[in-house]
């Protein structure tokens, strides 16, 4: 057991013991030390710097004045080997060491499944980001090809609409190029007649001549003007498509 007051190494008994065993819970010097881990069965014992031990006294028990080694698990507290017999008679009790050796090996556990589960939560949050970014990707890309869709049905009805007011106007023009050319005719024979008139007026004033007036009177009387049809008129009225129509058009997308 360890003796605080010598710190002299307990192997060879003549170098400081500088190094502590906490398994073998022995004083080492550096050479020993050294010695010590080269053995198969020591190998990994760990050393702990005799300087940071807790000092000898504080474990020692206050009423027996002996090495508190063990841990009485009734009273869940430190004990000496005296004390087992006395106030904790019939306790449950384990050594101080497999205690320690058990609390460390708990707090391992409770800290690897700790980080366990903060490796598994940072791998949920990074799929997860990834997964959203393709998400997002792939909303991105429906509004795209929506809004392309769109604009290829705007622009083929536009084209048709144009073709539409073509046709149908075309039609309307031919009727007013009907009424232009029966206007001109008529025009036509009316200047005829005028010319007819004037030259009526140079010939003698005879009887021959009233037949000649009577003549171009029932000339004059055939003559018809047309009244004129209803003339064709084209107009747009607006529909006032607003870019929130347009939106609505497109589709919706839920964000959470
Ligand atoms: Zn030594
Ligand atoms: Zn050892
Ligand atoms: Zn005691
Ligand atoms: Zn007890």
């Amino acid at each position: 057991m360890a003796q605080a007051a010598s710190k002299t190494c307990e192997i060879c008994v003549s170098a400081p013991g500088s190094h502590y065993c906490i398994d073998c819970e022995e004083y080492y010097c550096e050479n020993c030390k050294l010695l010590h881990n080269r053995q198969k069965l020591s190998r990994n014992h760990a050393f702990q710097k005799a300087t940071d031990l807790i000092p000898e006294g504080k474990s020692k028990c206050s009423k027996h004045k002996e090495e508190l080694t063990l841990l009485c698990n009734t009273c869940n507290v430190p004990v000496c080997t005296s004390c087992v017999a006395g106030k904790h008679n019939k306790h449950d009790f384990s050594k101080i060491v497999d205690a320690i050796a058990q609390l460390r090996e708990e707090n391992e556990t409770k800290i690897r499944a700790k980080t366990n589960d903060a490796n598994q939560n940072l791998k949920k949050i990074e799929d997860s980001l990834k997964s959203f970014d393709n998400s997002v990707e792939s909303v991105i890309k429906a509004i795209n090809d929506e809004g392309n869709m769109i604009k290829r049905m705007v622009d083929k009805s536009v084209a048709e609409m144009i073709v539409l007011v073509k046709e149908q106007s075309k039609k309307e023009k031919e009727k007013l190029t009907i009424m232009l050319s029966d206007a001109r005719s008529v025009l036509a024979a009316g200047q005829t007649l005028d010319r007819k008139r004037k030259a009526l007026d140079k010939t003698r004033h005879d009887g021959g001549m009233v037949q000649k007036i009577n003549t171009m009177t029932e000339e004059i009387n055939k003559l018809k003007i047309n009244s004129l049809l209803e003339f064709p008129n084209i107009s747009f009225n607006r529909k006032s498509v607003a870019e929130d129509d347009i939106r609505r058009m497109i589709g919706t997308y839920t964000i959470r």
